[in-house]
């Protein structure tokens, strides 16, 4: 089935910066883009679709949630992060089921779907679950069973080590299986190093959470006498397959170990923010040229699965630490939210709106009072721009959400389940 989408505003990058199309015609083959350009194409297309007033940018990419945390959402708001965690948290996930993690991540991938996510990497219980989610909805996914609390559950080693067989390449390649380790504060090192050594062997992606909080760090040289960066490079964990969340607390020389070893980072301001950690020194990793994504975290701690709010903070913050407006642009950010992001995901030919591509797009309508500008419309997706904005989202040539409704959810269904869910 081939699909042209006529005279929209397409963001494309030429020469490394991001220019938009007026006017222009974007062009879908099966699963891929085929045609991108101002003049319409000479070839036929089956279907075409008026998409007067919309600009077509690469789907974003959420590169850190727990995408079935949607079912704690507000649980324990504003309390210290230690007792949000263990009076809260840990007390509702000890009563998880399968079915609810199937039934949340359904949910949470219709909020990311409908702002214009086609991609997120993921780390929580039951991840067949949400394999089986993410392959019925048709959204991408890099999934893992991470290792944690290895001392008391010393087969999750090997568990992770057959979901990644089992797993990675799963649904035509939408699904990714990732290694994961949770953080050097629940996992042994002799342990995760030994897991490490697995996930080397094979070429493995890892997903870790790194150095989020003052504590963690503390804690880390207290216990090992080494920061969390450097416990994670000790046992060979810092790579350039490797995702990295957080990355708040971050020393000098903590920053040259994630440089030299290539490891993509993961700014989650908001969650970070929320929480009362602080927050990644972005540019400074940008610098050092570290690949830097962008992701929610999951929704306790956010509380929504919303990137335009991520790309949105990513672009204000740094500027005023460092009392600077030049620090951070829309370039840089959007490079975070796409291309970085699929990167980090170790996703080939994807994040950018470009021939040969997968067709990963998300579409905004422009026709809104707060999207008008007659300057640089580019800078209206980190300034302007809200996740209700998006009213298509495209994964591997699919419509997989269009204006409020999903193509391959039954949203009244898993809405009823997730209220059902929520009374128990
Ligand atoms: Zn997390």
């Amino acid at each position: 089935m081939k699909t042209l989408f006529q005279n929209c505003k397409i963001l494309v990058r030429q020469q490394a910066q991001f220019q938009i199309l007026e006017n222009a015609c974007l062009g879908v083959n099966g699963d891929t883009i085929c045609y991108i350009g101002e003049k319409p194409p000479r070839e036929a297309y089956e279907l075409t679709r008026d998409y007067s007033g919309k600009l077509l940018i690469p789907g974003l990419y959420n590169c850190h949630t727990h995408s079935p945390m949607v079912l704690f959402r507000g649980a324990g708001n504003d309390k210290p992060l230690e007792e949000w965690l263990t009076q809260y948290i840990f007390p509702l996930e000890s009563r998880l089921t399968s079915e609810a993690v199937k039934t949340a991540s359904e949910f949470a991938i219709m909020e990311m779907l409908a702002g214009g996510i086609v991609s997120f990497t993921d780390m929580y219980f039951f991840p067949e679950m949400t394999a089986r989610a993410v392959a019925e909805s048709g959204i991408k996914a890099n999934l893992t069973k991470h290792i944690q609390f290895t001392a008391q559950n010393p087969e999750v080693i090997q568990s992770s080590l057959a979901f990644v067989r089992d797993y990675n390449g799963a649904a035509d390649g939408r699904i990714l299986a990732d290694f994961g380790i949770h953080s050097c504060y629940t996992c042994e090192k002799d342990a995760a190093a030994q897991y490490t050594a697995l996930c080397n062997e094979a070429g493995g992606r890892l997903h870790i959470h790194l150095s989020e909080t003052e504590k963690e760090y503390h804690d880390c040289m207290a216990q090992y006498g080494v920061s969390p960066a450097a416990w994670f490079a000790d046992i060979g964990a810092l790579h350039a397959r490797t995702a990295a969340a957080h990355c708040v607390v971050l020393s000098e020389s903590d920053r040259a170990l994630l440089a030299q070893n290539k490891v993509n980072v993961v700014h989650c301001p908001t969650s970070n923010l929320k929480l009362g950690s602080g927050f990644a020194p972005v540019p400074e990793l940008l610098e050092e040229g570290v690949n830097v994504a962008l992701g929610t975290d999951g929704a306790a701690s956010n509380n929504n699965l919303n990137l335009f709010e991520e790309m949105h903070l990513a672009a204000i913050l740094h500027n005023g630490r460092l009392k600077d407006s030049t620090i951070m642009n829309t370039q840089s950010v959007m490079q975070m939210a796409t291309a970085g992001a699929a990167k980090a995901q170790g996703r080939e030919n994807c994040g950018e709106l470009k021939v040969g591509y997968k067709a990963d797009i998300a579409a905004l309508d422009l026709d809104k009072p707060h999207l008008l500008s007659g300057y640089d419309e580019r800078s209206l997706l980190t300034y302007s721009a809200q996740s209700s904005d998006v009213c298509m989202t495209m994964v591997d040539g699919k419509i997989l959400y269009e204006n409020g409704e999903y193509l391959s959810i039954d949203k009244e269904k898993v809405c009823r389940d997730m209220r059902r869910l929520l009374q128990k």
